[in-house]
């Protein structure tokens, strides 16, 4: 997943009996990653897009599941979210050491492999109508495999934790629930001063995910360029900084996090504030300036730091 794992125990439990936990949640985010990442060809998500074009591919229950899931999110976000995003993806290869801004007819000519109606999904097999096309589940896999982690956490018993991949944030507090609670303080990072704070909320039992421009990108010329991007175009989606938001689980968290940030400040606010069971914060930088837009859920909680 190229990012970091952490998995916090709150349990009185012995040091052998925590190593044990967190090795079980660590195998299954590994699981989830062998069947979700495109980084290799023998996932179940890199057989599917090898076979572009031309087979259809069995693949797992967990991974047409996802994928519905992912498909049914572009629906809902009028295709801002979209997992065949894969081709443009690579093309902005922002994990190089040196990335570079792809020629723009090469963007115009993947945007013709991009859009989830080129996908089938039937029973548990997965075809791609078009060669060239690839799924990138980047969006949503990372609060899948939270989610997955926290059951198998729970199953072992544990009552008290919190999953960490990369931000996308599974907190599990037994008897508690999202915005109900104020047993975790949750403290947003400041997309512009690495090690700095915008503020923090309370929540108890629920997901939160933050998707920013400051991760995976690249300047040139005083223009920020990342790894969220539009799929109608192809380049990365302006108006925003970040956006976190708050749900019930972390898959929900991740997707919507994502989903947000495509549609841009006005909405994406929309959206954040009339979808019900979740909420929201959104910062957005105008006249070199950072301002917040925060759903009413989330306001009474957000506390700001002053920086
Ligand atoms: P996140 O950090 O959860 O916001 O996810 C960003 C990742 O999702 C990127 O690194 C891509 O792998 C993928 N992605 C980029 N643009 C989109 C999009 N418009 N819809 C769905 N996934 C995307
Ligand atoms: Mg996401």
């Amino acid at each position: 997943m190229n990012t970091y794992v952490q998995v916090t125990l709150f349990d009185a439990v012995d040091r052998q009996r925590a190593e044990h936990l967190i090795d079980l949640a660590l195998g299954e985010i590994h699981r989830i990653e062998s069947l979700a990442s495109d980084y290799s060809d023998t996932t179940d998500i890199g057989r599917v897009n090898l076979a572009a074009g031309k087979d259809s591919v069995t693949v797992s229950r967990e991974i047409t599941d996802l994928v519905r899931l992912s498909m049914d999110y572009s629906r809902r976000s009028e295709g801002a979210f979209d997992i065949t995003i894969g081709p443009l993806v690579k093309a902005w290869n922002f994990l190089a050491e040196r990335p570079t801004i792809p020629d723009s007819a090469v963007i115009a000519s993947l945007l013709n492999n991009v859009g989830v109606q080129h996908i089938n999904v039937a029973g548990n097999r997965i075809h791609l109508a078009k060669r060239g096309m690839a799924l990138d589940l980047g969006g949503i896999a990372k609060g899948y495999a939270v989610d997955r982690a926290a059951i198998i956490l729970r199953e072992q018993g544990a009552t008290r934790f919190i999953v960490d991949i990369g931000g996308n944030l599974g907190v599990f507090w037994d008897g508690t629930r999202h915005l109900d609670s104020t047993v975790a303080e949750i403290m947003v990072r400041h997309p512009r001063h690495d090690g700095a704070y915008i503020g923090s909320f309370r929540m108890g039992s629920g997901g939160v995910a933050t998707s920013g421009d400051y991760q995976r990108c690249f300047m040139i010329d005083g223009v920020r360029y990342h790894h969220i991007l539009v799929p109608t175009t192809g380049f990365p989606a302006r108006g925003v900084v970040s956006v976190t938001v708050v749900a019930n689980d972390a898959t929900t968290a991740d997707a919507y996090s994502t989903l947000v940030f495509v549609l841009g400040k006005e909405r994406g606010f929309e959206m954040l504030q009339h979808t019900p069971g979740i909420d929201g914060l959104i910062i957005y930088e105008e006249h070199n300036k950072l301002s917040f837009l925060l759903t009413p859920g989330l306001e009474k909680r957000f506390v700001p730091l002053n920086d």
